[in-house]
């Protein structure tokens, strides 16, 4: 399988910088990453939390231990006893108000800290930054964040991985509510994966920030190719999002992973469904295929929609026809 990814950086990766933080918001289009195997972490009991810790990252850092089996805690364990709370994120949504952007928390992955502005901050905000820190590990300059590995200048797998990270945090701390606020994008296509591989295995990926483990999951289903495309298609639509570049070359871009995208969730609803077999099955996938029309709308409203429809139709019908006369959907 390819290893090497083109890809755009993520638009809102927070870096301090000596003690400044900085936000990388534009589009760096085209720089090859390449996907590598999960760090190997040794095996740690539940050794105490950090007791140093404010009230309530204490508690949400609890109900995360409390919420999942031993064995997705592990990196859990090995960063929460030194994870690092500070403010500095509020000096920056200060600075960033004025744009209209505020920024309540971040994680820093190479520094295992997270920063919160605590006028603002809520339970869910706290959790999903600690979601981060649950799948975080290092090797040297790089780190494996959940679906997502990067360093100071680029990553890939952000989108997913920030679309799991709130489908976490909506399952286990705000009762599955996944409709609206943070990523909902990102969340619906992170969910269309889960329904492939099955809930206890993603999760369990994610955890071991096994993004390779994950997509040769996905060789299952779907070729190298789309599986690339998918991750990194779902890359520029979450940076695209963020950043609403208007060029031209970058409309064409999110157009083009907006095809890619959506036809690799399609067909994971259209195989779900004839693996399942069952109403609800069905459901999804008829729903989700309103909402894949519906986000294409939304990302793309003011791009040419009606060619990215029209090339995803035809691509839908020879899918489906394709799956229903191969033998993929037995598995
Ligand atoms: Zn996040």
């Amino acid at each position: 399988m390819y290893n090497i990814l083109v890809v755009a950086t993520a638009s809102m990766i927070a870096l301090a910088i000596k003690g400044r933080m900085e936000i990388k918001r534009e589009m760096n289009l085209k720089s090859p990453f390449v996907i590598e195997d999960t760090p190997y972490q040794e095996k740690i009991n539940g050794i105490g939390l950090n007791v140093n810790l404010p009230p309530m990252v204490r508690n949400v850092t609890s109900k995360i231990e409390r919420s999942f089996s031993k064995d997705k805690l592990n990196t859990f364990y090995h960063n929460v006893h030194t994870l690092r709370v500070t403010d500095d994120v509020k000096k920056l949504s200060v600075a960033e108000r004025r744009k209209g952007i505020r920024l309540m928390g971040v994680y820093l992955p190479m520094e295992n800290a997270i920063s919160i502005d605590e006028t603002c901050v809520n339970e869910k905000i706290v959790a999903h930054e600690l979601l981060h820190m649950s799948s975080c590990k290092r090797r040297r300059n790089k780190y494996f964040q959940g679906f997502c590995q990067g360093n100071k200048n680029n990553n890939v797998g952000d989108g997913l991985n920030e679309g799991y990270t709130e489908v976490l945090t909506r399952r286990y701390f705000d009762n599955g509510n996944f409709s609206k606020g943070a990523y909902t994008t990102e969340q619906f296509f992170a969910l269309c994966v889960e329904k492939l591989v099955g809930r206890d295995k993603m999760e369990k990926y994610y955890f071991d920030a096994d993004l390779k483990g994950l997509m040769r999951e996905l060789q299952n289903y779907y070729s190298d190719r789309e599986i690339e495309s998918f991750i990194v298609g779902l890359d520029n639509i979450f940076n695209y999002k963020s950043t609403r570049n208007k060029e031209l070359r970058v409309e064409e871009i999110v157009r083009n992973s907006y095809v890619e995208v959506a036809s690799f969730a399609h067909k994971a609803l259209l195989i779900n469904s004839l693996n399942n077999r069952d109403n609800k099955a069905v459901r999804d996938y008829q729903n989700g295929t309103r909402l894949i029309a519906k986000i294409g709308d939304n990302i793309l409203s003011e791009a040419s929609f009606q060619s990215a429809a029209n090339e995803l139709n035809k691509r839908f019908t020879d899918e489906a026809n394709e799956i229903l006369r191969s033998k993929v959907y037995r598995r």
